[in-house]
């Protein structure tokens, strides 16, 4: 699909359970757009993988499947907003997840990224993608990725065309750690309890766009263009 790269897209906030299909429709929307996927869990991993403090003091409680602490976030979401490929626009993955951490991006788009002449403008899109719980725990025990390029399968219902085995690149697949049934649980349980209220939060104000994750990958990414073509700034 031709990539649309001629107009600013603003921030695009990708809302949705664990396993809605949230990393796959990042991609998607980032190589049609051209602007870039933060997914707060990537960073959060990158930084586990390297050893950082962060990374440390983040490493048990991704583990068993709870959110890392608001505060621990910020500095490290506020320095990627601030790269400048993020000026067209971004989609973030992941983020945020608490009330805390929704207004707190409130004010940091109002007084870091906004055009200050315009404060309305770039308001963000919020989507939000609705799946069965069902289909979300086959989902999450069926995923696996590729290490080297960030593909993501699944084993039931989008398998690699040879088993365990990456099409793009031939790397060994992995199941993330926090991908295991006891865990997945858990992070189900946190979605609803804490980040249930940020739709709400953001449903009062009128910008959750919702669309069905059931559907087949292109036709959830039509409802998802549909969405950003409307609002666009
Ligand atoms: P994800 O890849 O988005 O499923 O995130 C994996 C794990 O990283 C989550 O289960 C949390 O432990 C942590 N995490 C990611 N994003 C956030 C966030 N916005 N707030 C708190 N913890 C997060």
């Amino acid at each position: 699909m031709a990539e649309v790269t001629s107009r600013c897209v603003g921030p695009i906030i990708l809302m949705g359970p664990p396993g809605a299909g949230k990393g796959t429709q990042a991609k998607l929307i980032a190589e049609r757009y051209g602007i870039p996927q933060i997914s707060t869990g990537d960073l959060l991993r990158e930084h586990v993988c390297k050893g950082t403090s962060l990374g440390l003091q983040a490493k048990e409680i991704m583990a068993r499947g709870q959110l890392v602490p608001d505060e621990l976030l910020y500095g490290m979401v506020a320095e990627r907003l601030r790269e400048a490929d993020c000026d067209p626009g971004f989609i973030l993955d992941g983020f945020p997840r608490t009330p805390g951490q929704a207004g707190w991006l409130d004010e940091f788009l109002k007084h870091e990224l906004f055009d200050k002449s315009n404060p309305g403008k770039c308001l963000p899109i919020v989507v939000q993608i609705d799946v069965d719980y069902n289909d979300l725990l086959s989902r999450l025990t069926g995923r696996r990725s590729c290490p080297a390029c960030g593909t993501i399968y699944n084993v039931h219902l989008q398998p690699p065309r040879v088993d365990e085995l990456c099409d793009l690149d031939g790397s060994k697949l992995v199941t993330r750690n926090d991908d295991r049934e006891e865990v997945i649980r858990e992070r189900l349980q946190t979605y609803e309890k804490l980040t249930r209220p940020v739709i709400d939060y953001y449903g009062r104000q009128g910008r959750v766009a919702l669309v069905n994750g059931a559907l087949p990958v292109d036709q959830v990414s039509e409802q998802i263009f549909h969405e950003i073509e409307r609002h666009g700034c």
